[in-house]
């Protein structure tokens, strides 16, 4: 981590922010209110009217956006929106081609390593610059701009864009080269994803063994047990009243996001070869949970999943 620079919205130019929903829309207002000149661009005319609510300036398509734009700023669904959007499709320009020489293109979207990776190269190529940086903090940190930002660039460019992210982001760490923002952000949500199945099987078999909730959250989160899943996103309701859990598990980290994050954390270990059997198993349990009606539901409500396996 560096010093402080003096964040100055002049000196950037304009940025194009393009991906205006659920974490795009508050991480632009952010920007805006900062003082940060935006062309902001989505498909979804509902996205850009929300926008232009919030006096954000928006644009009729993206090539409007980047056509005089300093910084990319894309925050999109999948990697293969973001790589799309980059090249065109169906023999349409690209972001790439409609961008003035040596724009900084910054992706804040989930996406694989190898996405990233893929991303920087043809920006490179295109005589630009790439900076991956994936959040975390949710629509929540989005709006009061408390995310934490996980950055894949090079040094110069992780300058540039550093005060920009401190806008929207309360911890902004430069992981390393390009790609190292999204291999931080996989690794943490495996993590994420293990720990909170092991948090709501050691629930379930306490029930099973006559434990209360409050007792074995007392023990655990002073013992060794101890970790966010149990105690920031407890999932069973009362001892942490901020979790999920307390609000019938109303996210949140919602199911289907979670399934997303470990499937990338799946094909970053089959790309490399590291064994991670428990990260694994944990995909396969999220993309179940989120099949049902545990895609729009908190991550944390898998509880109940595991409870009614387990016999009610
Ligand atoms: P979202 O689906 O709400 O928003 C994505 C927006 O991108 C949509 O409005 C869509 O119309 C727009 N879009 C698609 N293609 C576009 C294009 N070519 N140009 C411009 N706009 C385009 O998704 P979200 O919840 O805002 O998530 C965005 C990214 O952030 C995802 O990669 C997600 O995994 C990641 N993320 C989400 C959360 C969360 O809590 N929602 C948390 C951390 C990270």
């Amino acid at each position: 981590m560096t010093e402080n620079p003096t964040p100055d919205p002049a000196a950037i130019g304009t940025i194009a922010f393009l991906g205006l929903g659920h974490m795009g829309g508050p991480m632009a207002v952010n920007l805006v209110k900062a003082g940060y000149s935006l062309a902001a661009y989505d498909p979804v005319p509902a996205a850009l009217e929300a926008a232009r609510e919030h006096g954000i300036a928006t644009v009729d398509s993206a090539a409007e956006a980047v056509k005089d734009a300093s910084v990319v700023l894309t925050m999109l669904p999948s990697g293969r929106h973001v790589l799309d959007a980059y090249r065109g499709v169906d023999g349409g320009p690209g972001l790439l081609s409609q961008a003035p020489p040596d724009t900084l293109f910054l992706d804040c979207s989930t996406i694989n390593v190898d996405e990233a990776r893929e991303a920087a190269e043809i920006a490179l190529e295109a005589g630009h610059r790439s900076v991956d940086a994936p959040v975390s903090g949710g629509v929540v940190g989005a709006e009061a701009g408390t995310l934490t930002f996980m950055v894949g660039a090079l040094p110069e460019d992780f300058e540039t864009v550093k005060p920009v992210l401190e806008v929207m982001g309360r911890r902004i760490v430069h992981c390393g080269d390009h790609g190292s923002g999204q291999a931080a952000k996989v690794c943490n949500n495996m993590i994420l994803g293990v720990s909170m199945i092991a948090v709501c099987e050691a629930f379930v078999l306490g029930e099973k063994l006559g434990l209360s909730h409050q007792v074995l959250f007392d023990v655990a989160s002073n013992a060794s047990g101890q970790c966010w899943a149990l105690t920031t996103n407890c999932p069973v309701p009362g001892p942490v009243p901020t979790s999920p859990a307390n609000r019938d598990y109303q996210p949140g980290f919602a199911g289907a996001l979670m399934a997303k994050d470990l499937r990338l954390a799946v094909n970053a270990v089959e790309g490399t070869g590291a064994v991670a059997e428990m990260g694994r198993l944990a995909s396969r349990i999220y993309d179940a949970f989120a099949e049902g009606d545990g895609a729009t539901r908190d991550f944390s409500g898998i509880i109940n999943d595991i409870r009614e396996k387990s016999g009610g």
